[in-house]
């Protein structure tokens, strides 16, 4: 089963979160990203799915980031899948930057996680070291790389102009 139906939204003190009501293995389909209203800007009920890209993805949009997730957004296949085996009724939370390269309302995290990157901007605001750990999807890597050229290029036309 694939399916929506299985996640609901919790609200506890005006805090969102996505519960799973059914107990998932490492690597199972969870679900579909839904894609039926691409945007071309971001909103909270966004998630990025290329480079001027942002799909609506309704019910999800109450997947709270997690340093340490469980869940990863596959934006190529368009699918939620389990990164570790998951209990029903724990919460589900993915790495918001290997969604997003900018955040139109970046957030401090306090997930506690040993590797939690703190300030959750998006991927453009973090070390390559740091999101090598993560699951990247494909647009997120071509900007990393673009921006990486970009610098190189930077560097390279100061140390020139400096001879
Ligand atoms: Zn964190």
């Amino acid at each position: 089963m694939t399916s929506m139906e299985t996640l609901l939204i919790k609200t506890e003190h005006k805090f969102r979160s996505l519960v799973t009501r059914q107990a998932y293995s490492k690597g199972e389909v969870i679900c579909e990203i839904p894609s039926d209203n691409v945007v071309n800007k971001a909103n909270r009920y966004t998630v990025q799915i290329g480079r001027d890209e942002h799909t609506d993805v309704g019910k999800l949009a109450a997947l709270n980031h997690s340093c340490d997730p469980n869940v990863i957004l596959d934006t190529k296949n368009m699918l939620m899948v389990a990164c570790r085996d998951i209990a029903k009724g724990e919460e589900l939370s993915f790495f918001y930057p290997s969604t997003e390269w900018e955040m139109a309302a970046p957030f401090i995290c306090l997930c506690g996680a040993s590797n939690c990157i703190h300030v959750v901007a998006g991927a453009r605001f973090l070390p390559l070291s740091t999101l090598e750990n993560h699951y990247l999807n494909p647009h997120i890597r071509e900007m990393m790389i673009e921006l990486l050229n970009n610098t190189e290029k930077h560097l390279t036309g100061l140390s020139e102009a400096k001879q």
